[in-house]
């Protein structure tokens, strides 16, 4: 098959033609249609996440259709279009996963990091993380609910019923979740690196009420932010603009070091947490969401073999939207 493999941190993917995977117990093998191009992807391959596999097939929303079962299978048809996330494997059996806290299970695989991903033309996963995809969406607009989408629906949720959001770094998950929190008619302030104007109409354009600078103060103070850029600096840059009793959920899986802050900021009983990972209960929740409301998401897709011209871009912060990869050749052949 053809994939982009990672075969040490801080190298450029190669394009490669590894054995197609074949499905062990408990796992389909799907083909690829899509597969969302995530900031993670972006800390793999920069090796700012510790030990991953390698060599790695990068890509955790992976949009295939089942193609064969192993053993212990039936869940989903061949045919069947499926999801596949970043939670790609948990025990069961840890005092997290009893808890209903799979998100935090001692032993969790993840897709596209400790088990190879969909930066391919097939890949393997177990069948009891994959979702359904909803008939609404196109292959390559249903990637980036994979994890934009179901990490931005986790952290709207650790934000609580706060009414005046703000979000910081307006990205894939960001363009996601203000679509959410509009519906749910909390009114969202947009923040942006500064002078990015297209960034900030684009938020405008998905309801946010005012976009701006990240370190330019909100016109009204918020009850809530979340962070989806990686970068600590904005955590007290947050906690000014959240009002007592307010949240700050940091969102991503990486983030530079937080300076030290003056407990002022965090006095009041403001709250800094970090949202990690997901849970199947909330890709289920939120992929029945999404079709009602309806989320759109923007998408840029790139041949597979471009991987690292939309990591590239990704990095720079020049994607609007979601990047999106798709294996189909030019001639349409998979
Ligand atoms: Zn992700
Ligand atoms: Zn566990």
């Amino acid at each position: 098959m053809r994939a982009m493999i990672l075969e040490a941190p801080g190298r450029p993917l190669r394009a490669a033609g590894p054995a197609t995977p074949r499905p062990g117990p408990g796992q389909v093998l799907l083909r690829v249609l899509a597969c969302g191009v995530c900031r993670t992807d972006l800390h793999v391959a920069d090796g700012e996440l510790p030990d991953p596999k390698l060599p790695l097939v990068l890509g955790h929303e992976i949009v295939g259709v089942v193609e064969d079962g192993g053993p212990e299978t039936g869940r989903f048809a061949p045919g069947s279009r499926v999801g596949v996330p970043w939670l790609g494997w948990t025990c069961g059996t840890c005092t997290f996963c009893e808890r209903g806290l799979e998100n935090l299970c001692d032993r969790a695989r993840f897709t596209g990091y400790r088990l190879d991903g969909g930066y391919a033309e097939y890949a393997v996963a177990d069948e009891r993380f994959c979702f359904p995809i909803p008939g609404e969406y196109g292959d390559a607009e249903a990637a980036p609910l994979l994890c934009a989408g179901l990490i931005g629906y986790r952290a709207l949720r650790a934000a609580g019923d706060a009414a005046r959001l703000g979000i910081y770094g307006f990205g894939a998950a960001a363009h996601i979740v203000a679509q959410v929190a509009r519906h749910e008619g909390r009114r969202v302030f947009a923040f942006t690196r500064a002078g990015d104007a297209a960034a900030q109409a684009f938020a405008r354009s998905l309801g946010a009420v005012w976009s701006g600078a990240a370190d330019e103060p909100p016109p009204e103070p918020l009850d809530a932010a979340i962070i989806f850029a990686p970068v600590g600096a904005l955590v007290p840059i947050a906690l000014r603009s959240v009002t007592k009793g307010g949240t700050v959920v940091c969102a991503g899986i990486h983030m530079s070091d937080i300076p030290a802050f003056p407990y002022d900021l965090l006095w009041g009983e403001r709250v800094v947490r970090s949202v990690a990972n997901l849970t199947r209960e909330d890709g289920t929740r939120f992929l029945a969401l999404a079709p009602r409301i309806p989320v759109r998401t923007a998408v840029e897709i790139f041949p597979l073999e471009q991987a690292n011209d939309a990591l590239d871009r990704l990095r720079a912060g020049r994607i609007t939207g979601a990047a999106v990869l798709t294996p189909l050749s030019p001639s349409g052949r998979t």
